[in-house]
C-alpha cells in the first residue's frame, strides 16, 4: 500500500469565490484526501469518480464558508458511495469552531443557500502530525486571517496547503472583526517561511507559488 512516487494533486475551483479545493492522491493505490471542499459537491464527486479515487479523509484549513461549506455533504456522499468505513473530517485549530458553526449565516450574507456548517471529527493544533495515505503531514497554526487557521505540510513532496494565509504576491484578508494583520505576517514568517525556499505553496485562491518566490518578492513580507 505504500508508494515512493510523488502524489497527484488536482486543483478544483469551487463556489462563487473560486476557492481552490485540492484532491490529493497516491497514484499507486488511488487512495486520496480532499482539502477545503467549500462547495460544488457534485463537481468534486465527478472528479473523484473520473480519477477512480477512494477518499480516506477531508481536511479543512480554516472555517470560512468557501473552504468548508461542502464538507459535510461531500463526506456523506463519499461514505454512501464507498461503503467501507468512514471518511475522517479533520478540522483546523479549535479557535475556528465559531466559523464552522456559522457557515449558513456567512452564506446568507452573500445570498447563498447551499453551503452548510461543518462538524469535524477532530481539531488540529500546531506541531501535530498525522498520517494519511501512509505519509506524514505536519500541522502548523498560522492565525491572523482567522484565529484557528492551519496549514498542512508534506515534507516528502515539499508542498504546503496554505489556505488563505500566503498567496502569490499577497496575503490573506484580515479585515474581519477577528482578523489581525500583524499576527498573520508574524505567523507566515514563523511558520511558513522556515519550511524552505523550494517548498511549493498551494493557496486557497489563485495560482501556486513557492516559499522562496514569496520570501523574495511578496511586498507584504519585506
Ligand atoms: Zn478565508
Amino acid at each position: 500500500m505504500s508508494s515512493t512516487g510523488r502524489f497527484g494533486v488536482e486543483r478544483v475551483p469551487v463556489t462563487p469565490f473560486q476557492q481552490n479545493c485540492s484532491l490529493v492522491w497516491d497514484p499507486a493505490t488511488r487512495h486520496a484526501f480532499v482539502i477545503d471542499p467549500g462547495g460544488d459537491v457534485d463537481k468534486l464527486l465527478g472528479r473523484i469518480k473520473a480519477a477512480d479515487l477512494t477518499v480516506d479523509a477531508i481536511l479543512l484549513t480554516h472555517g470560512h464558508l468557501d473552504h468548508v461549506g461542502g464538507a459535510n455533504a461531500l463526506r456523506n456522499a463519499l461514505e454512501a458511495r464507498q461503503g467501507n468505513g468512514s471518511v475522517r473530517l479533520i478540522g483546523p485549530s479549535r479557535e475556528d469552531d465559531f466559523l464552522l458553526n456559522s457557515v449558513e449565516t456567512q452564506a446568507a450574507h452573500f445570498g447563498i443557500n447551499d453551503l452548510h456548517n461543518a462538524q469535524p471529527d477532530c481539531y488540529t493544533s500546531d506541531g501535530e502530525t498525522f498520517t494519511l495515505l501512509n505519509r506524514v503531514y505536519e500541522v502548523r497554526h498560522v492565525p491572523g486571517h482567522t484565529p484557528g487557521h492551519v496549514v498542512f505540510f508534506d515534507a516528502k513532496d515539499k508542498v504546503v496547503f496554505a489556505g488563505d494565509t500566503l498567496f502569490r504576491g499577497t496575503v490573506g484578508r484580515t479585515d474581519f472583526p477577528y482578523g489581525d494583520s500583524k499576527q498573520l505576517i508574524d505567523s507566515i514568517h514563523e511558520k511558513i517561511i522556515p519550511l524552505g525556499d523550494d517548498v511549493v505553496v498551494l493557496p486557497g485562491h489563485g495560482a501556486p507559488t513557492t516559499v522562496g518566490a514569496e520570501r523574495i518578492n511578496n511586498p507584504f513580507l519585506q
